[in-house]
């Protein structure tokens, strides 16, 4: 497997053959409470990824006004996934860069909310793109040419 992941606790894992279509910084208010810090996600298509253990969810309305689902190991709580919201991208997860296991191979390239980034974080030498806002469209697009380079 090229990535595996999991929460603290263990009882949730996943593993995938791929690398993330995008690795997405989101500095929005909603994603900075969620996370405790700031939110690093790596999307991918929800058929890229096997997963074992439980979860259990709540639903957020995201910086974007559509309605984002969180899921969170049963046990230890820690956020394990995201599934944002279909109208923005059907079929995606998101899972925080920080419960892979693998995490020091991977890195931001987009980020997005720039307006409610926290001052001390400087613009990493990794993130090629920044939005102020949402940046949907330019997301979409970014995430299209990585796929290439997969
Ligand atoms: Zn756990
Ligand atoms: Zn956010």
């Amino acid at each position: 497997m090229k990535h595996t992941g999991g929460c603290l606790c263990g009882q949730y894992s996943f593993a995938t053959e791929l690398d993330p279509m995008l690795v997405i910084q989101c500095n929005c208010t909603k994603c900075r409470k969620l996370s405790g810090s700031y939110q690093i996600g790596c999307l991918y298509s929800v058929e890229e990824i096997e997963e074992k253990g439980a979860t259990t969810t709540y639903e957020f309305e995201g910086g974007s006004g559509f309605i984002n689902t969180v899921h969170f190991c049963t046990q230890c709580h820690v956020r394990c996934k995201t599934h944002p919201a279909p109208e923005v991208m059907e079929g995606m997860v998101g899972i925080p860069l920080g419960i892979f296991d693998t995490a020091k191979n991977l890195s931001p390239k987009v980020e997005i909310w720039t307006s409610e980034k926290l001052p001390f974080l400087k613009t990493d030498d990794c993130v090629s793109e920044s939005f102020e806002d949402s940046g949907i469209a330019e997301r979409l697009n970014a995430l299209l040419e990585n796929l290439e380079s997969r």
